[in-house]
């Protein structure tokens, strides 16, 4: 069978940058147009804090040529959003029928040519040519008597704050155009009788587009069990090069025999994601089949090679991981389940301790982790193998996603991974230490108020705002906790979503 290693990088991604105009003003003027919003377009390509590739596009006259384009845009897989700008004034009943075929994400830039006024110079000319303060105003208005979702950004193309809102924008787009083709594979269901990790996979597969299906996990067995002794070797001599291995699970230690299981399950479980094009995956530590150890080291492994992951069943996490490990491509740090464990409810300075039974991605961590066996107090199977350190310090964002019957809702909280506060000798898993915004009490309580998940993903590579975008342009409820966040004003929010969250849908 044919194998697709998974890609997660920006590189093969465009936005279109769309101009508006109307054939009202001749040539002249028209070809002013086109230069100066080709420059604009090559001075966003160029900024560093912009990944994905913007290309420009012909100045658009008529609602034809609109239409069209936006077609062209929703046909191209590589096409994964539009920006449009007005530089002149183009009546906004032209981009109808356009806006209404748009089926990809739309940043509306309201910028202009120059940064400052030429004010000895001004004439009529300039004023004809540079009319974005209005044009763009109409724009403002068909797009929202349209309901177009659309992240609207100000300022001149040149200020690095409007660079770094596109480049949010783009991965946010990003994002959403993996989730649009993500496979997702499940090796059984859902952990016995937990609630949250449920959801309804027919209204994800319309709302983010992302496939969920089950598959027996003795195929899988199977997978792991056909690896070859050769490619173990292999395997196993680039764990002793990236980790500190422990010596009891090197050659001639007497658990090295675990370790090779592990690094057969990394084989088989590649394999079989390959060849089914999978981006993201969901173990069960109830129905490991034929499978000897539950999955660790391979978990780990795979969702910092860029694949989405859910413990005990947990798809819609699974989704998010996948999600947040595409919005990051090419950023420091990482994105991993995540679950909330334990606290030390020191008053005042409270931390939240996070990590799971195993699968916590080593992409949180710069340090290198070392490779240990410990015995797992559930699934009854032999001791698995786990990578266990500690997540960098530094700002990170964990994202849950619940499934509240007629819509999914994603709970975000801004958090600060800090150092441990004493060392952990015997915690044996990948670990992260947090204190979240705005603080402990509102954090928590505000969490338990949106009855977002215990499992969440965590980003220490992009912030709330990539959510915030991605929230807009896939059309899903985001609740935020950050700093600026009260108590009343958040349960406030919630009641009113749930109305607001209702109508959107269509009496
Ligand atoms: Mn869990």
């Amino acid at each position: 069978m044919s194998r697709t290693p998974l890609q997660t990088s920006l590189d093969a991604a465009e936005v279109w940058f769309l101009t508006g105009s109307q054939n009202l003003y001749g040539e002249e003027t028209l070809r002013q147009v086109a230069a100066q919003s080709q420059a604009i377009a090559e001075q966003l390509d160029a900024a560093s804090d912009v990944p994905v590739k913007v290309v420009w596009k012909p100045v658009l006259k008529d609602s034809d040529s609109i239409r069209r384009t936006m077609l062209e845009a929703n046909a191209a897989d590589e096409v994964i959003g539009v920006v449009a700008w007005m530089h002149t004034f183009s009546p906004a009943k032209m981009w109808i029928a356009g806006l209404d075929a748009l089926q990809k994400p739309l940043a509306h830039l309201h910028t202009q040519a120059n940064v400052e006024l030429p004010w000895g110079e001004i004439d009529f000319d300039f004023m004809n040519l540079n009319q974005a303060a209005h044009g763009d105003r109409e724009f403002g208005y068909i797009q929202t008597r349209l309901g177009v979702p659309r992240k609207t950004i100000v300022g001149h193309a040149s200020d690095p704050r409007v660079q770094r809102e596109l480049g949010t924008w783009q991965r946010a787009a990003a994002g959403l155009a993996a989730s649009r083709s993500l496979k997702l594979a499940r090796f059984g269901d859902n952990m016995r009788y937990v609630a949250v990790t449920e959801g309804d996979k027919t209204e994800a597969e319309l709302r983010f587009g992302v496939q969920v299906n089950t598959w027996g996990v003795n195929e899988l067995a199977d997978a792991v069990h056909a690896a070859s002794d050769a490619d173990i070797d292999v395997l196993v001599s680039e764990y002793e090069d990236l980790y500190d291995v422990v010596p009891a699970l090197r050659k001639g230690g007497d658990r090295h025999e675990s370790l090779r299981y592990g690094a057969a399950i990394e084989l088989g479980l590649r394999a079989f994601l390959e060849e089914g094009g999978f981006g993201a995956f969901t173990t069960s530590f109830e129905d490991l089949g034929a499978l000897r150890q539950l999955p660790g080291l391979a978990v780990q492994r795979l969702m910092a090679d860029g694949y989405g992951f859910g413990a005990e069943g947990d798809w819609k996490t699974a989704v998010l991981v996948r999600i947040a490990n595409v919005m990051g491509a090419g950023l420091a740090g990482g994105a991993s389940l995540m679950e909330d464990y334990t606290y030390d409810l020191t008053p005042g300075d409270e931390l939240i301790l996070g990590a799971h039974m195993l699968e916590v991605s080593p992409s949180l961590t710069t340090a290198k982790p070392s490779l240990e066996i410990h015995p797992l107090g559930i699934g009854g199977k032999e001791d698995p193998v786990r990578l266990v350190f500690t997540a960098d310090p530094g700002p990170a964002v964990v994202v849950a996603m619940s499934d509240l019957r007629d819509r999914f809702r994603l709970t975000a909280n801004v958090v600060e991974n800090v150092a441990p506060r004493h060392p952990l000798p015997n915690l044996p898993v990948g670990r992260a230490v947090w204190k979240p915004a705005p603080d402990f009490q509102t954090s928590a309580a505000a969490w338990l108020t949106a009855g977002a998940a215990h499992h969440t993903v965590m980003s220490t590579a992009v912030g709330v705002d990539v959510f915030r975008d991605f929230a807009e342009m896939a059309k899903v409820e985001l609740l935020v906790i950050d700093e600026s966040t009260t108590l009343p004003d958040f349960q406030r929010e919630v009641r009113w979503n749930q109305a607001y969250h209702r109508l959107a849908q269509g009496l």
